[in-house]
């Protein structure tokens, strides 16, 4: 039998050590205890936590945390590149530890949000560029429909 959380944790420790710890020294930023749980939480959450559902799992481990230190930790987490997030309309932002350029999906009916799997953004921002006098900073697209479940109710 595969030992998911094991697996998950190796690779969240591999990401912390090189990456995430290699994000936090450039950024003069300290990788404190809350900000590793807001990172573990994020790690153990199947989809796309939104910051009170991040909140709620760091509580359990931690009950003296506020939700304003989740939103604090999330806020850094973002600025420095370590988690990325998205916003559907009339949902709470989600964030996500895969900072690779991505589609996601968003059910309209329970919200659930999944990883959009074999469809490449591509050269979406070149040739944006391409077509307007502008220059891309950043693109955000946002993809909403029903998900298998929601489809057979
Ligand atoms: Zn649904």
């Amino acid at each position: 039998m595969i030992d998911e959380g094991k697996f998950h944790t190796q690779e969240m420790t591999n990401r912390l050590e090189q990456d995430i710890r290699e994000k936090f020294r450039r950024s003069g930023y300290t990788l404190t205890s809350q900000r590793r749980a807001v990172l573990e939480a994020l790690r153990d959450t199947r989809g796309h936590p939104s910051a009170e559902d991040i909140y709620l799992l760091v509580k359990k481990k931690n009950p003296r945390v506020a939700l304003g230190t989740v939103y604090q930790a999330l806020s850094v987490l973002e600025e420095i590149g370590v988690i990325g997030s998205k916003h559907w309309a009339e949902s709470p932002t989600r964030y996500d530890l895969n900072t690779e350029p991505h589609l996601d999906i968003r059910c309209r009916r329970c919200g659930e949000v999944a990883e959009i799997p074999g469809v490449e953004l591509g050269n979406l921002e070149a040739q944006i560029q391409e077509n307007t006098p502008y220059s891309v900073s950043s693109t955000t697209l946002v993809v909403e429909g029903l998900c298998p479940t929601c489809q057979k109710e």
